[in-house]
């Protein structure tokens, strides 16, 4: 399998997966390749590097979805460099002190919280109804902010 990032006539671009790049060409030929937004079947290659796909990947990714691979970002000032910097610190430190209880995060944190064991920092991993049930019980939580370098 073989990615391209595709641009319709109308210029939107979008992604996506093919056999090869001679699949490619027969597909577009044959009108088979739509632009998402548009419908367009005009789409040609835009300029940029293909990425072969191990097996796993490909599988994952095959829904042309627009929301799959998209994240909240924002431009920033000078002022709001120094933030960056500190979303970096705070989520070293989290994860350098606090105990990793991976999918038992809800469960612990609502223990401590409770004082059924003794208090510890602890991170780990949380549905977004977990986390949002925590906050309302009053438990001092935080859905962790991605880092600024990395998308993990
Ligand atoms: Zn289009």
């Amino acid at each position: 399998m073989i990615k391209f990032a595709l641009l319709c006539a109308r210029g939107h671009e979008f992604q996506s997966w093919f056999q090869s790049s001679e699949a490619f060409d027969t597909q577009v030929k044959s009108g088979f390749v739509l632009c998402p937004l548009c419908q367009a079947t005009e789409v040609t290659k835009a300029i940029m590097a293909p990425a072969i796909a191990s097996r796993g990947e490909a599988e994952r990714a095959k829904p042309q979805s627009q929301a799959q691979s998209q994240t909240k970002v924002a431009l920033l000032d000078r002022a709001d460099l120094k933030s960056r910097a500190m979303i970096n610190a705070f989520r070293k430190r989290l994860f350098e002190q606090a105990d990793d209880v991976g999918t038992r995060f809800a469960e612990e944190a609502r223990k401590i919280h409770e004082g059924l064991v003794p208090g510890r920092p602890i991170h780990g991993q949380a549905s977004i109804g977990d986390a949002r049930a925590l906050i309302e019980e009053g438990v001092p939580v935080l859905p962790v902010p991605p880092s600024p370098d990395e998308y993990d």
